[in-house]
């Protein structure tokens, strides 16, 4: 698309009002807002005085059953893709757990590991990108390289992973978002999921660390399925490849959800006995209550479309906008996602960050630019990360009015 030219004495003029407003508004972090907490509200009252009993009759208010409660692990089985008996329901984050699922690859030799991590020379970690800033900032913090891979509109550009996982010893995970991605909204085809399950890898303890957190999160009636990564693992002869995470941090109570992990028998013994050496059993109360709210897979979806009835407007909004204003301009193109939390905008190269330091200078948070890449850094200086759900609509609406005049006014000042 060709570059519609930019007046710079319109833009400055447009940018100075917009600063005059003094506006206080923040699309920075992906967080459900107030009102999509309050449809877990009834979590509040349960389990309910009297009510500490599993199905099992386990007494969930005592120490014990570190796999975590089996109802509440049967509701999320089919939406993870993990057999119930494959799948532990932990703490309230899936975030700690890739955290601990490192920390622990790297003090003891994981199933097909000749050594631990913390004996490697090098360890690197494929990054798709744009990706989320967390994954990025966890391995970094471990002394982990990071290695960006382009993400497609399939996933992953696979031609580039199964070259550097074959060739490279010391490439031993990937980071994967395979639905809804953060920041894109990419789903995974299935082509890019078989490929990641069968490609030969020079490590013998490679992991692909699949973070479906946005499995239930869908925007559209069109819900994205994906192939079951695990079972297409093991009948590729990689059984123990995968570690699947997933929580209700966007389904219930961001801080007070609860996180799952999935995998092989043997990841799963493994795992199991050392996370035994630092808990005793996880929160079960929480559990009780998580399965008393959402009863069933059913459950899960009915909620799921009251989150959608909140949110899917602010999306709308978002795109709306950035059409009207940026449509025929060639400045800017942005992802349509049909699930998950974020839009990814692209900016004209070199001016990623100028948009982000005018909008923070016109009261408008936006993620820092380069965030979606490891190491902070965007070569190109072109994505902008942006997160419609917490702010409420009208609030949604202004930040991007704000943000188009910032992308017209970089873009007048580098032409
Ligand atoms: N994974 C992805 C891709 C996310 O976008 C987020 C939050 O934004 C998380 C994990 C955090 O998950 P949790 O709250 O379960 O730790």
């Amino acid at each position: 698309m060709t570059t519609v030219p930019v007046d710079v004495d319109s833009a400055r003029r447009d940018y100075a009002a917009l600063v005059d407003r003094g506006l206080s508004l923040d699309i920075t972090r992906g967080k459900p807002s107030p009102r999509q907490l309050d449809l877990s509200n009834e979590l509040l009252t349960l389990p309910g005085e009297g009510n500490y009993k599993a199905e099992d009759g386990t007494d969930v208010r005592n120490y014990g059953g570190l796999k975590g409660l089996t109802e509440l692990r049967r509701i999320f089985a089919g939406a993870l893709q993990v057999p119930a008996a494959q799948l532990l329901a932990a703490g309230n984050s899936s975030l700690e757990l890739m955290h601990d699922s490192i920390v622990q690859a790297l003090l003891s030799p994981m199933p097909g590991a000749g050594r631990r991590w913390a004996d490697e020379p090098r360890i690197v970690f494929l990054c798709p990108v744009p990706g989320y800033d967390r994954h990025f900032a966890l391995a970094e913090r471990f002394g982990i390289e990071l290695v960006q891979v382009p993400l497609t509109g399939d996933g992953p550009d696979m031609d580039v992973v199964e070259r550097l996982v074959a060739e490279n010893p010391a490439v031993k995970g990937i980071w994967c978002v395979p639905k809804y991605s953060n920041p894109t909204g990419v789903t995974y085809s299935d082509e890019t999921v078989r490929r990641l399950a069968a490609m030969t890898t020079a490590a013998p303890d490679f992991r692909i660390f699949w973070d479906n957190a946005y499995a239930v999160h869908h925007l559209t009636d069109t819900e994205a399925e994906i192939a079951d990564v695990l079972a297409l693992c093991a009948e590729n002869g990689n059984a123990d490849r995968a570690f699947v995470f997933g929580s209700t941090s966007k389904v219930t109570f961001a801080g007070a959800g609860v996180g799952f992990l999935g995998s092989s028998e043997a990841n799963l013994a493994w795992w199991i006995g050392k996370i035994s050496k630092r808990t005793i059993g996880p929160d079960k109360v929480n559990q009780l209550r998580h399965a008393l709210f959402l009863k069933d897979e059913d459950g899960v979806r009915a909620h799921m479309r009251k989150h959608r009835e909140l949110i899917g407007p602010k999306f709308d909004a978002v795109d709306r906008i950035l059409t009207e204003e940026l449509g025929d301009s060639g400045l800017a193109s942005w992802t349509k996602p049909s699930g998950g939390y974020f839009i990814s905008l692209t900016v004209p190269a070199g001016t990623a960050k100028e948009i982000v330091r005018l909008a923070k200078e016109a009261g408008l948070a936006l993620t820092p630019a380069g965030a979606t890449h490891p190491y902070g850094d965007d070569p190109e200086d072109r994505i902008i990360r942006i997160a419609p759900t917490y702010p409420e609509l009208a609030e949604v609406e202004e930040a991007i009015r704000g943000l188009v005049v910032c992308v017209r006014l970089a873009a007048a000042q580098t032409a």
